[in-house]
């Protein structure tokens, strides 16, 4: 038998494995995902690896090959499934062995399998025999130990809690090991992360009729065969309250369940009604855990400790082994993919689990990204309504004001009469109002504020950004250049020009216009610290404040009565974003925080500033029909063949090097040419181009797309060119591959 080893080892050129010969020894140990200590190169230096599998066939001359010298740890690391969904990440996410181990297997839990266990140990006692005779008969305390341990039957207690109640000291207890009646052991403590408390109402116990109907369909889709159901409720309208009666199914069952939320930090609410249902049965794994936390989960994971677990995207990895079902809630988020390598969107990575164990994938959203709505159309998914909301609340009504005519008639203020008129009804009645400005990121756009259009490629349908030093417009996806020009090529209107606004200036001129009102501000600057998303959140629940203005970090999942109004700034911030997602981000965003009002007692009112009212994204989103959305959008996906009809691969080169970065891409490009010319399917590549961000950190980016209907001969072609690449003479370059990117540059 041969074990094939993945060593530890970033570069790429290692990137396989190795066989290695498993002495006699050894053969009962050495399993499928075991960590090893094999003997690496020339010098035959003992480095650590990852058993990947197992085969009785030896590749080259068998004199050559190494043994195995020691498994490191008790058992195998990883299970087979774990295993095998890293080999399938390889391949799908054009990433290295190393790579897709380090999802399956966080560096914390891998690093503590040889050395010792992080975590504290505290000193636990439990008896071992009642062997009364054996105890001097002066020994009191001695016998008030085992006197305990007879009348109250535990198996094993904490020694401090059990010197408090029968007096004795640790010498008693080492005394009764020395006599073999009891054994003295380390048990760790597990440390629990703090859980958000006060911000959820009464859990709901009864479902309505309408949730009754989703669940009972569910089911019996589930039983039918169905592996993947997408759940497409308004929002409101209690899909958490079905998720929460799905893992009940599962664990009956003895199964077990993962359910993800866009991100833990921003979602406390969300955790926290599984935290109150399923209580210390569920692990919550977030990125702001300590090393020592997430070690914690995951064993326990591992052990059989936890049953459910909840967190981000990297929990879709939780190591259970009898999976019931994954549910991905907001399943449209853009942070349901990694980015960075491997760049995995969570959708497949749950897909691929849910097969091995017949499970069953539930998605969840009020805004199905037009990917998911698709494949649900297409039979890929079962498809399961909820079209009311709870307790018979209404959508809100969602008015929009048409900044064009504003500027019309001299209105030159950040708000719109109807949205000032808004917030002065709100303050007077002494109710909530939430300020939302989607502008994300640094890409700046070119509008005509007089009849509200945008400079677009007409190639690729994509918003162009404006360079501001050279004064050019560029599209990132093909590299299109163009002047500014001088007039709107719409309307002639000399009024053109590019648009931008932040929190804080927002927060300044809200104070200024409305002296009176409290306002708080959540975006990236007031949310630094940990915990700081949570005490916003808990100070606007409790009325501390009038207004909360932020970015789209506070369009997620926010349930606040006391919220009747919600203003969006300027809905072209997203809609005009360098993305052919952007009207299905708008659309979402317009969507997902209107969803913030009304969700008392008193209806709520949403009001959406745009310079671009007719755009059917907005007007969809005001009539809260994803229908009309979807039925306009897939036309435009389809005509520029954009997903879900063709797939696309961004290759990023970058580094310090600016002339190495641009020869580096053109390389990239000829050699993809090189490579797919004999191919007979449709493909196009587009670049080389400046990358949307075209330097971070220093770094240069240039960018490569290849877009094609599907992608298995092309990720072979890409794999082969970068490894060419990488062995050229081009230094100091590096390359990312980024498969079905949701960003691109
Ligand atoms: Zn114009
Ligand atoms: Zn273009």
């Amino acid at each position: 038998m041969y074990a094939l080893v993945v060593v530890d080892n970033p570069s790429p050129m290692l990137d396989k494995p190795f066989h290695y010969s498993i002495p006699e020894k050894l053969r009962d140990e050495i399993k499928t995902g075991c960590r090893v200590m094999v003997p690496f190169g020339l010098s035959n230096k003992p480095i650590e690896g990852c058993v990947v599998g197992l085969s009785e066939e030896c590749p080259g001359h068998v004199d050559r090959i190494k043994p195995v010298l020691r498994r490191v740890g008790d058992g195998p690391a990883l299970s087979e499934e774990l295993v095998m969904l890293a080999e399938w990440m390889r391949d799908e996410y054009l990433c290295t062995w190393q790579e897709a181990l380090g999802c399956v297997m966080p560096a914390v839990t891998r690093q503590s399998i040889g050395t010792k266990k992080p975590g504290k140990y505290r000193l636990w006692v439990r008896p071992l025999a009642a062997a009364k005779g054996a105890i001097p008969g002066n020994a009191v305390r001695m016998r008030a130990v085992m006197d305990f341990f007879a009348e109250t039957a535990l198996s094993e207690i904490c020694c401090g809690t059990l010197m408090d109640e029968t007096g004795c000291s640790m010498q008693t207890l080492r005394a009764l090991e020395k006599k073999g009646l009891v054994e003295v052991f380390d048990k760790r403590v597990i440390r629990s992360p703090e859980m958000p408390t006060g911000l959820v109402r009464d859990n709901v116990e009864r479902l309505t009729p309408s949730q009754q109907e989703a669940l009972d369909n569910i089911r019996a889709m589930h039983r039918r065969g169905r592996r993947e159901i997408l759940l497409h409720g308004v929002t409101g309208s209690g899909k958490t309250e079905i998720y929460l009666r799905l893992i009940g199914d599962a664990l009956e069952e003895g199964k077990q369940a993962i359910v993800l939320v866009p991100e833990i930090s921003l979602t406390p609410q969300m955790v926290e009604w599984y935290y109150k249902r399923f209580g210390s049965r569920a692990a919550v794994i977030h990125s702001r855990l300590s090393a020592g936390e997430r070690y914690d989960q995951w064993e326990g994971i591992k052990r059989g400790d936890y049953d459910v677990a909840i967190g981000a995207r990297s929990a879709v990895f939780a190591p259970f082994d009898n999976l019931g079902f994954i549910i991905i809630d907001e399943e449209h988020e853009h942070t349901y993919k990694s980015e960075s390598s491997p760049r995995y969107v969570t959708h497949a990575v749950a897909r691929k689990r849910c097969e091995f164990y017949d499970a069953l994938l539930v998605l969840g959203s009020a805004t199905p990204s037009i990917e998911t709505y698709y494949r649900a159309g297409q039979g890929g998914a079962g498809l399961v309504r909820l079209t009311e909301r709870v307790s018979g609340r209404t959508l809100p009504a969602v008015e929009i004001a048409d900044m064009r005519e504003e500027l019309k008639e001299g209105n030159r203020s950040v708000f719109s009469n109807k949205l000032r008129e808004g917030i002065e009804t709100v303050l007077q009645r002494g109710e909530q109002a939430v300020l939302f400005l989607n502008r994300r990121g640094y890409s700046t756009f070119v509008s005509c504020r007089n009849c509200g259009s945008v400079i677009k490629c007409k190639k690729c349908d994509i918003s162009l950004t404006y360079h501001r030093g050279e004064n050019f417009l560029v599209c990132h996806y093909c590299g299109y250049r163009r002047r500014l020009p001088k007039r709107c090529e719409v309307c002639g209107s000399d009024r053109i020009r590019h648009l931008g606004s932040g929190t804080e200036k927002l927060e300044r001129v809200v104070e200024e216009s409305f002296g009176d009102a409290r306002v708080l501000r959540m975006d990236m600057d007031t949310t630094r610290g940990k915990g700081a998303h949570y005490s916003i959140l808990k100070a606007f629940k409790d009325r501390e404040a009038d207004i909360l203005l932020g970015t789209q970090m506070i369009a997620k999942g926010l349930d606040f009565p006391g919220v009747t109004l919600v203003g969006v700034i300027l809905a072209d911030f997203s809609l005009n974003l360098p993305d052919f997602r952007a009207a299905e981000r708008t659309f979402q965003l317009l969507t997902q925080v209107s969803g913030r009002a009304g969700r008392g007692d008193r209806p709520g009112k949403v009001v959406i500033q745009t310079y671009n009212p007719g755009h059917y994204s907005i007007q969809a989103a005001k009539d809260h029909d994803f229908e009309g959305f979807y039925g306009q959008e897939i036309e435009v996906r389809k005509e520029f063949g954009y997903p879900p009809f063709e797939r696309l691969i961004n290759i990023i080169v970058s580094g310090e090097g600016r002339r190495e970065v641009i020869e580096g891409a053109r390389a990239m490009y000829n050699g993809l040419c090189d490579r797919l010319q004999g191919l007979k399917k449709k493909y196009e590549i587009y670049g080389p181009s400046q990358a949307m961000h075209s330097k971070i950190k220093n770094k240069y980016r240039w960018q490569v797309i290849v877009k094609a209907p599907d992608l298995d001969e092309i990720k072979e072609a890409v794999r082969e060119a970068k490894m060419e690449l990488l062995k050229g003479r081009l230094k100091g370059i590096s390359i990312i591959t980024d498969v079905d990117p949701v960003n691109l540059g």
